[in-house]
């Protein structure tokens, strides 16, 4: 059985009182859900803050981006060490806010992801089709090739690795994610489904075992009917993860979804 799982991304918002405040707000409100795994992704200064405040708790935090190489003369730049260093589990990797602003590549999302697994990080590779792709008809044909960029790469053992940190898959529609827009319960279903049966192909015990969750304005209001669809693990939370009683309520649906996806 899959667990759900809830991943807060952050993005580039907070400050010390604020994330406090959050952070105390969640702990409290998700003490008792044990149903279900939560995540923060959180801007990288404030790693030590978060791990401070949510070591020997149920809530995992992790980076939202990580670079390929171990260390060297990359300014700017955060290694798979610096983010384990700072109790990290998780990180975002290949996020459409990446590959739109950054111009980061399937390629460049390959080699963090090796680099990740490597380190003992449990990657979380955002796959997903721009607006124009999606009305082109072409969204399996781009998770398909933002999937199988990564996936090549992997060696046998990189593959039962990364199973083994249980990889997750995150579907984020970019024309849904910070917009507003949602995918409806039925179109996620579809990309999930093809995602899992891409993942197949590789292994079918494997594809039956990953999380795939979906992101893009996920909201209470409507996390019920997406985490009601067979293949739908969970979810990606932007926006309504900076609102404690939100981003808590939605994690709270996650843990009380009782069909046979999610069952702890
Ligand atoms: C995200 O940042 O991955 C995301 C899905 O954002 P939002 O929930 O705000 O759409």
């Amino acid at each position: 059985m899959r667990r759900n799982l809830v991943v807060g991304n952050w993005k580039m918002h907070g400050n010390i009182s604020s994330n406090q405040m959050l952070l105390e707000q969640l702990i409290e409100s998700l003490k008792d859900c044990k149903n279900a795994d939560y995540v923060v992704c959180v801007p990288n200064p404030y790693l030590h803050q978060t791990r401070s405040l949510l070591q020997k708790t149920n809530i995992a935090w992790g980076g939202q981006n990580v670079n390929q190489f171990e260390e060297g003369a990359f300014t700017g730049a955060v290694s798979p060490h610096m983010l384990t260093d700072l109790g990290c589990s998780y990180v975002l990797l290949g996020h459409s806010e990446r590959r739109v602003l950054f111009h980061e590549t399937n390629l460049s999302a390959a080699a963090r992801f090796d680099a990740a697994i490597k380190a003992g990080l449990t990657p979380i590779l955002c796959v997903g089709e721009t607006l124009a792709e999606h009305d082109a008809g072409l969204t399996e044909v781009i998770v398909a090739s933002q999937m199988d960029a990564v996936m090549a790469t992997l060696s046998d053992e990189g593959f039962a690795r990364a199973m083994q940190l249980n990889m997750v898959f995150a579907y984020e529609p970019v024309w849904a994610v910070g917009t507003g827009k949602t995918a409806t319960p039925e179109q996620a279903q579809e990309v999930h489904q093809f995602i899992r049966q891409r993942i197949a192909r590789r292994n079918t015990e494997a594809a039956s075992k990953v999380r795939i969750i979906y992101g893009g304005s996920v909201k209470a209001q409507n996390a019920t009917q997406l985490f009601n669809m067979p293949d739908v693990d969970g979810g990606l939370v932007g926006g309504a993860s900076l609102n404690a009683e939100e981003f808590s309520a939605i994690c709270r649906i996650a843990n009380s979804h009782t069909s046979s996806n999610c069952l702890s």
